[in-house]
């Protein structure tokens, strides 16, 4: 039976399905300090959420005896993926889990940034009653760009449709039985998507190709005017990963008012520092990366890891090993 060491926490439903396969679970929060000079080189498992970076120094100091890298979440970027290949450790996640979670922030977002419903609430707090300023848009009507068309992006194309919205996708990896399912229109460049749509979401993954790609270029693009006519403005919501959207462009956008609204959930450097200008705008809100913060969500990471764990420690086959091509 295996010693796993859990560093950023896991639901006890997970802790407990564990244990009761028979696995010490240590919960703890390891410093930098430790995990580089080896301390999980007395675990045969790991598994992480965001916060803890299993960086290639981390694999070096602990390769003879890690068996397998567990990411409870999707986004493996704070995990050396290469690294791990090469001392032969499988690196697994839990891409599931969180979906419905991601698409139902999404909407909220979407529905918040047209109706002005943050504004409104801190507008209200201080003791304004500000109705004509607060006049909003439907998204019925408009056109919504999908960056990226994977799990997420297609639940929340799905709700947009049902919203009335037309839907367009950018994603250049998809495949195309996914891509002909789909009542979807599909671009082949993310400048014709930008061009196309008043209100853009982004769910494609952080990799060098797409860092920074929704910059102030692309923004400009956006046409501001939907097809039923309504000036309703650009928005934009990015509930995928920092990094993907420049900051300071979306900052410049909002002051020129090429974006009328911009909603994120995920920033470049986490957490914010206090007082960050993007935060202070008044046509931005954000939340503190909250998309997989769910009961149901978590609940459901930590089932999905700890079974994705198991079956490799148990020699069998696992669906979600990110690094399979690399090993
Ligand atoms: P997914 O793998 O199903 O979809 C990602 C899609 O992006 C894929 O279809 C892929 O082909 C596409 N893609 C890759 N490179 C691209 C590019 N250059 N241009 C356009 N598309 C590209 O993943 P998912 O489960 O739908 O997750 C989507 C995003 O949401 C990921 O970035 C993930 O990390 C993030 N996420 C965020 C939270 C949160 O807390 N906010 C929680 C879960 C997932």
């Amino acid at each position: 039976m295996a010693r796993i060491a859990v560093t950023d926490g896991i639901s006890a439903e997970a802790k407990s399905l564990l244990e009761k396969s028979g696995h010490e679970v240590v919960v703890k929060f390891y410093s930098k300090k430790d995990l580089e000079s080896g301390i999980l080189s007395n675990f045969e498992a790991v598994i992480v959420r965001s916060a803890t970076k299993i960086t290639a120094k981390v694999i070096k100091s602990s390769k003879k005896s890690l068996k397998v890298i567990g990411r409870a979440g999707v986004g493996v970027d704070n995990i050396d993926l290469e690294a791990a290949a090469q001392a032969g450790i499988p690196v697994v996640n839990a891409p599931r889990a969180s979906t419905q979670s991601v698409v139902e922030l999404t909407i909220g977002h979407l529905l918040s940034s047209v109706r002005h419903v943050a504004k409104s609430d801190r507008s209200m707090r201080d003791g304004q009653w500000e109705k004509k300023q607060m006049k909003g848009s439907e998204l019925s009507g408009k056109s919504l760009g999908l960056v990226g068309f994977g799990r997420i992006a297609q639940g929340v194309g799905s709700i947009a449709q049902a919203l009335g919205m037309t839907v367009h996708a950018y994603d250049p990896y998809l495949p195309s039985k996914v891509a002909r399912n789909q009542q979807t229109r599909l671009h082949k460049s993310v400048e014709s998507l930008f061009s196309n749509c008043t209100h853009i979401s982004i769910h494609c993954n952080l990799t060098e190709e797409t860092h920074h790609l929704v910059n102030y270029e692309i923004l400009e693009k956006m046409p501001g005017k939907s097809l039923d006519g309504v000036k309703c403005g650009n928005h934009i919501v990015n509930c995928a990963r920092g990094g993907i959207v420049n900051e300071d462009d979306v900052l410049k956008a909002l002051n020129q008012g090429i974006l009328s609204s911009a909603a994120l959930d995920v920033f470049e450097y986490e957490p914010v520092p206090k007082g960050y200008e993007l935060c202070q705008h008044p046509n931005f809100h954000g939340t503190p990366h909250i998309g997989a913060s769910t009961v149901e969500a978590q609940k459901r990471v930590g089932v999905d890891i700890a079974k994705n764990i198991m079956q490799i420690l148990n020699g069998k086959k696992c669906d979600f090993i990110v690094n399979k091509n690399l090993l």
